[in-house]
């Protein structure tokens, strides 16, 4: 049987970024440092093919610093933690490695300077996500306001409007962040920020790329974990920007064939911390189905790569 013509738009920039990839790095040189286990404060990405292949090799995962032991390394996710952790893992004289991306951790820092300037920060980002937590940890609890929406904004109370600041997480919605930034700083025309905000070159190129390739197709696909807040956004941007049909899928066996029937065309592309196996492995599924023709989209080319330490030891 002939199989149905497809074209198939790849998004690129697609999948990992420096800070996924030098967090995966740490664990595996931990894990031939030290032996296993190596324990990981929270899912060091939010991918579980990735989670899973740590695991395999003798890291475990867990939620929260007590849930380690104190004999045994620990790692921080790539997402950043609030500044307890350290200080508890210190405490604790724990052997603890911070595989924060250097990129929150920048925003750690503009938080900090402005509040040692005297300035009450307003965080930009989602509740609960563990990036916005650790973030908004880098100062005593409660001096960090957080909106969301710019509902928020307009319901936010602040000491004094002339005396504020914001950062924002990394990963947010470049369009719907420049709304929430331009609301801010009508209602508090002193407001102290970054240029535009502080979301990464990795989010932004991968959302500029979905909008390349989503109105091309009849439907978008992508990889990614439903709890990467960057894969989601990208769903979002999909559809906001013509792709009746856009869809998260952590690889081949989540996509609903019929709800492609009939589709002509497809975008693809994969969040921050989806590795490329499982792009391919989304790709080889359509093969399977269709006759495939791949176009490459690419609307830059990134060549960001953060260092990884030499040596992992407690830091002093
Ligand atoms: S998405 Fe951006 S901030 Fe997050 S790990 Fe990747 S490069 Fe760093």
């Amino acid at each position: 049987m002939t199989k149905p013509s497809l074209t198939l738009y790849l998004a690129a920039p697609r999948g990992f970024c420096a800070g996924v990839d030098r967090a995966i790095k740490i664990v595996e040189m931990a894990l031939e440092k030290w032996g296993a286990p190596v324990y990981v404060r929270h899912e060091i990405v939010h991918n579980k093919y990735v989670v899973d292949g740590l695991r395999a090799k003798g890291a475990v995962f867990v939620e929260e610093l007590e849930d380690c032991p104190d004999d045994r390394p620990v790692i921080f996710s790539a997402h950043g933690v609030p500044k307890s952790v350290p200080a508890e893992a210190g405490r604790r004289n724990m052997v603890y490695v911070d595989a924060t991306c250097p990129l929150v951790s920048k925003v750690h820092i503009e938080a900090q300077r402005h509040a040692e300037n005297g300035l009450q920060m307003i965080m930009i980002g989602h509740r609960g996500h563990p990036e916005t937590v650790g973030t908004m940890g880098q100062l005593p609890e409660g001096e960090v306001l957080l909106v969301e929406t710019v509902e928020d904004v307009a319901r936010v109370e602040v000491r004094d409007p002339a005396r504020i600041a914001f950062v924002t997480q990394t990963t947010l919605s470049v369009d719907d962040t420049a709304g929430i930034v331009a609301a801010l700083q009508e209602r508090f025309p002193a407001i102290v920020g970054p240029h535009k905000e502080d979301i990464c070159y990795a989010t932004t190129n991968r959302q500029a790329a979905v909008k390349a390739v989503a109105p091309r197709a009849d439907a978008m696909l992508v990889v990614g974990a439903p709890n990467s807040s960057n894969s989601r956004r990208l769903v979002e941007v999909g559809a906001n920007a013509g792709c009746s049909y856009a869809q998260l899928v952590q690889r081949a066996t989540d996509i609903d064939w019929r709800a492609l029937e009939g589709i002509r065309s497809i975008a693809i592309t994969a969040g921050a911390s989806a590795p490329e196996e499982l792009v391919n492995e989304v790709i080889d599924a359509f093969r399977d189905r269709y006759d495939v023709t791949v176009e490459k989209v690419e609307t830059a080319v990134e060549n960001v790569e953060f260092k990884v330490p030499r040596v992992l030891r407690q830091p002093a």
